[in-house]
C-alpha cells in the first residue's frame, strides 16, 4: 500500500495534484518538494499524506528540495487567503515559496565598488572627490561612496562605466546579531510607558501594579516573559505621539520571550532613517524585506527567517509570506494605508491577512495609525480589537496650527498655483531658517496637455488617461500603463507649432514656480518618479530629515510616516483634489491624507503650521480637518457606512471583466449578470465600464456585488462564477473581493 501524498504545487490551479511516495522516502506536510508535471519538474509543497489501497498509476515525488518546509500556519494561511480571495490555491502558494519581484529584485541585487586603479578617460571635480573617498581600496556601497563624496549616485555609475571603479557583488552578508531589548535606550514618558503595557499584557494591566518598577516594560525586570496577549489591536496616537517607541516594546517583549517580531510597512516607509531608529533602540539593524533586497542575500534571509535567526524583520507587504519559524508579533505600521492592498495577481489586503496570520499564529497583531482606516476604527469600537490611543504629541508639542486658505477669495495670479498668504507664509518661514513643505499629490509637470489652435489633448494610446507632461523628462506620460512619447514640437492633430499648453499643476510646476519666487534656495522635489530610483530617493529623504534643504515639493509619498524634524511649515496646494471622485472611500482618502501631511510639521522644536488651499472650506472633510475633530469625522463616516449597507456593515466585491475587444468584455460582463441570481442580502450591479474603462489596452468592465455581513460572500462568488460561460479568447475575469475604490 502505497503513501500518496498530495502535492500543492505553486501555479494557477485549485487543487493539489496526487503522486506517489516512492519507497524510503519519509515526507512530512509542508515538505517542498519536486515533482514530474506534464513533461517537466517542478517544486510543490506536500499539503496532505494518505495511505491509498491497490496499485495506482500516479507517478511518483522526485525527491525533496532543500528548502525550509512550510509550516502548518504557514499552509493554513494560504487556504485562507485562497478561500477569502477566490484566487487559486496554488496562486496563493506562489506568493509563499517564490515571492514576487524575485527577478526585479536579481536586477538591483547590492554591488559594492572598490577602486580599478585605471585612471579615468575624464576626470570632473565631482568624480576626483568619488576617487579620493575611494582610495582606501576598500569595498564601498554605491550609495554610501556617493554620499561620502557629496555628489549624486550617477557620477559613481560614470565612473563604473568607465573602468575607474569595478563593481563587485557584495556576499550575502551573515545574519546580523541579534537585537538586544535592553539596549540602553530613551526612557518612555508615562503616557507611552502605559500605551505599551496594554499593548503587551492587554486592557487593565497597566493600572494592576501602580508604582511598582517590575511592571514597567522598558527595564529588563519581566523576565522571563509570558509571550503577549494574542488578538489584534488598534495602536491609534495622533502624528508625533510616539507610536514607534511604543510598538517597539512590544517587539523588545516578543525578543525577550524568544520569539520573532514581523514590522510590516508600506514600501517607501522603509527608509535608513527608520532602520537607524530600530538600531538606535536594539543596538543593531533589523533584517529588512523589501523589493531592493535581491539574489541571494534574499534567499539567505529567507533561511535565517525558517531558521528562527532573524529576530526581527522589518518588510513591505511580501514579508507576510516569510516562512518564520516562531512568529510572536505582527505590527503593521500606517495600517490604513492602500499600498497595503495588492490589486493584481492575489488581490489581498496585507492588514487583514496579517490579523489572519496573527490568528493562525497564536500571536498579537499590533495595527498602528494616527489616522486609522474606517474599518479598524468599527472594529475597536466594537470590541473585536482592543484599542490603545496616544492622544497627544511625545513631549509636550502640538499639533500643527491648520487653518484654511479661501482659493475663491485669496487666488493666486492667473497662471499660478501659490497663493499670495501661502507665499508669505513660506517667506517668513525662510526668514526664521526653518523648512517648509508644498504638497501637492500629482506627479509630473501637468496633468493635461491640449493644443490651443485646435483643442486636441493628448490620450494615453493603451488606456482611458490623459497622458501627463513630465519636464524633467521631456515627454507625455501615461500613469496608469507608463506609455510614454517625447513632446511633441507641433501639434500632431493640427501641425501647428508652439501651441501646447500644460493645463493644470503637477509637482514639477510647482517646483518651478518655487524656484522663481526663491531663486536662491535649496529645493528638492520628491515625487516617485524623481530619476535616480528607490536608494536616490531615500538619499534624498534623508537629506530632508537632515535639514539639507529649505523647501521640499512632494507628492502622497513625503506625506507619511517621515520625521522631519526642521519642517515647520506645511502647504497643501490642492485640498480638494481627492473629493470629487465619486468613490465612497474618497473622504476617509482625502481626510487620511491631509492629516498625515499636515502632521509632518512641527514634529521637532519649533512649533508647526499649516495652511490648505481649498475652494470648498465647508466641506465636512476640510472642516473636520481644520478642527482638528477626527472623532466628528469617524462619527459621521461611520454613520455613513452603515447606513449605506457599506463595508465594515456590508461585503462587498468586484469582477473586473477585461477583453482586448470592448464588445467581448461587454458581452462576458452581460453574460454574467444574467446568471447573477443573488441570494437574499445581496444585490449585483452592472456590468458598467470601470472607473477606468481602458488600461493597458484592454477595455474593462465591472459588476460590483453588495452583500449583508451574514451572507457568505465567498461561496455565493463561486457558484456564479461555476454557473458562468468560461471566459473566451482574450476575455478574463477578475475577482476582488473588499476593493479599495469601487
Ligand atoms: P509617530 O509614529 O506617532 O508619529 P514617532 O514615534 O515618530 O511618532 O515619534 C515622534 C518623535 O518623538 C520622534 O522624533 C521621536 O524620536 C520622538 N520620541 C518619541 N518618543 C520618545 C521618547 N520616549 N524619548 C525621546 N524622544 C521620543
Ligand atoms: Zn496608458
Amino acid at each position: 500500500m502505497p503513501d500518496v501524498a498530495e502535492i500543492l504545487i505553486p501555479l494557477a490551479l485549485d487543487t493539489a495534484y496526487s503522486y506517489v511516495v516512492p519507497e524510503g522516502l519519509r515526507l512530512a506536510e509542508g515538505d517542498v518538494v519536486q515533482v514530474p508535471l506534464g513533461p517537466r519538474e517542478t517544486v510543490g509543497v506536500v499539503w496532505g499524506l494518505a495511505q491509498t489501497a491497490g496499485g495506482s498509476n500516479l507517478r511518483p515525488v522526485t525527491g525533496r528540495v532543500d528548502a525550509p518546509p512550510l509550516s502548518e500556519p504557514l499552509r493554513r494561511l494560504v487556504d485562507w487567503i485562497a478561500r477569502y480571495t477566490l484566487a487559486p490555491k496554488g496562486s496563493a502558494l506562489a506568493m509563499v515559496l517564490r515571492l514576487p519581484d524575485e527577478a526585479a529584485a536579481r536586477e538591483t541585487a547590492r554591488v559594492g565598488v572598490r577602486v580599478s586603479g585605471k585612471a579615468p578617460t575624464r576626470a570632473t571635480p565631482a568624480r576626483r572627490k568619488v576617487l579620493e573617498a575611494a582610495a582606501d581600496g576598500a569595498l564601498h556601497g554605491k550609495s554610501a561612496l556617493a554620499k561620502a563624496a557629496g555628489v549624486s549616485l550617477s557620477v559613481v555609475d560614470g565612473l563604473i562605466d568607465d573602468g575607474a571603479l569595478e563593481a563587485v557583488a557584495v556576499e550575502p552578508e551573515a545574519v546580523a546579531p541579534p537585537p538586544d531589548p535592553d539596549h540602553p535606550r530613551v526612557p518612555l514618558s508615562d503616557a507611552q510607558e502605559a500605551a505599551a503595557l496594554e499593548l503587551i499584557a492587554g486592557p487593565g494591566k497597566a493600572l494592576a501594579s501602580p508604582g511598582e518598577g517590575n511592571a514597567r516594560v522598558s527595564g529588563s525586570a519581566l523576565q522571563p516573559v509570558e509571550p503577549a496577549a494574542p488578538g489584534p489591536v488598534l495602536l491609534e496616537g495622533v502624528t508625533g505621539s510616539g507610536k514607534t517607541e511604543v510598538y517597539f516594546e512590544a517587539v523588545a517583549h516578543c525578543v525577550r520571550a524568544g520569539r520573532q517580531a514581523l514590522i510590516l510597512m508600506p514600501e517607501i516607509a522603509l527608509t535608513a532613517q527608520f532602520l537607524d531608529r530600530f538600531a538606535a533602540r536594539f543596538g543593531v539593524r533589523p533584517a529588512a524585506w523589501h523589493s531592493g533586497v535581491g539574489g541571494r542575500r534574499r534567499e539567505r534571509l529567507r533561511a535565517a527567517v525558517a531558521a528562527g535567526e532573524a529576530r526581527v524583520v522589518v518588510g513591505a507587504r511580501s514579508a507576510l509570506f516569510l516562512p518564520f519559524r516562531q512568529l510572536g508579533l505582527i505590527v503593521v505600521d500606517e495600517e490604513h494605508e492602500s499600498a497595503y492592498k495588492q490589486e493584481d495577481g492575489v488581490h489581498y489586503h496585507a492588514r487583514d491577512m496579517a490579523v489572519v496570520r496573527g490568528r493562525l499564529e497564536g500571536c498579537p497583531v499590533v495595527l498602528a495609525s494616527a489616522t486609522p482606516s474606517i474599518e479598524s476604527r468599527v472594529n475597536a469600537e466594537r470590541g473585536r480589537y482592543r484599542h490603545v490611543r496616544l492622544p497627544e504629541r511625545f513631549g509636550g508639542r502640538r499639533l500643527p496650527d491648520i487653518r484654511a486658505i479661501d482659493m475663491r477669495l485669496d487666488g493666486p495670479e492667473r497662471g499660478r498655483f501659490l497663493s499670495p498668504p501661502l507665499i508669505n507664509a513660506i517667506k517668513a518661514n525662510l526668514a526664521a531658517g526653518e523648512q517648509s513643505l508644498l504638497f501637492l499629490n500629482r506627479r509630473g509637470y501637468a496633468p493635461l496637455t491640449l493644443c490651443r489652435a485646435c483643442g486636441h489633448r493628448y490620450r494615453c494610446r493603451n488606456c482611458s488617461t490623459w497622458l501627463v507632461e513630465h519636464r524633467f523628462r521631456k515627454a507625455l506620460v501615461c500613469h496608469q500603463c507608463g506609455y510614454a512619447e517625447p513632446r511633441p514640437q507641433a501639434c500632431t492633430e493640427c501641425g501647428t507649432f508652439d501651441n501646447l499648453t500644460a493645463c493644470g499643476p503637477g509637482v514639477e510646476r510647482i517646483a518651478e514656480e518655487v524656484s522663481e519666487l526663491f531663486p536662491d534656495r535649496r529645493i528638492i522635489v520628491l515625487s516617485s518618479d524623481f530619476p535616480g530610483g528607490a536608494e536616490r530617493l531615500r538619499m534624498e529623504l534623508d537629506a530632508v530629515a537632515a535639514g539639507e534643504c529649505d523647501i521640499v515639493v512632494g507628492t502622497q509619498l513625503v506625506a507619511k510616516g517621515h520625521n522631519f524634524p526642521h519642517l515647520t511649515l506645511v502647504g497643501v496646494l490642492d485640498a480638494d483634489i481627492g473629493l470629487t471622485s465619486g468613490d465612497p472611500r474618497a473622504a476617509e482618502r482625502t481626510f487620511q491624507l491631509l492629516q498625515q501631511v499636515t502632521g509632518r510639521a512641527g514634529r521637532g522644536e519649533r512649533p508647526g503650521r499649516a495652511l490648505v488651499q481649498t475652494y470648498q472650506p465647508t466641506h465636512p472633510v476640510i472642516a473636520a480637518l481644520l478642527s482638528g475633530d477626527a472623532e466628528r469625522f469617524y462619527a459621521e463616516e461611520v454613520a455613513a457606512r452603515e447606513a449605506a449597507g457599506l463595508p465594515p456593515f456590508g461585503r462587498l466585491a468586484a469582477l473586473i471583466v477585461s477583453a482586448a475587444e470592448r464588445e467581448a468584455a461587454e458581452a462576458q460582463g452581460q453574460a454574467l449578470a444574467r446568471v447573477a441570481e443573488p441570494p437574499p442580502g445581496a444585490m449585483v450591479l452592472g456590468p458598467a465600464e470601470a472607473p477606468l474603462a481602458l488600461v493597458r489596452g484592454r477595455y474593462r468592465f465591472r459588476l460590483l456585488v453588495k452583500t449583508e455581513r451574514n451572507v457568505d460572500l465567498q461561496s455565493y462568488l463561486r457558484d456564479w462564477l461555476a454557473r458562468a460561460p468560461k471566459p473566451r479568447g482574450s476575455v478574463r475575469v477578475a475577482v476582488d473581493v473588499d476593493p479599495q475604490s469601487f
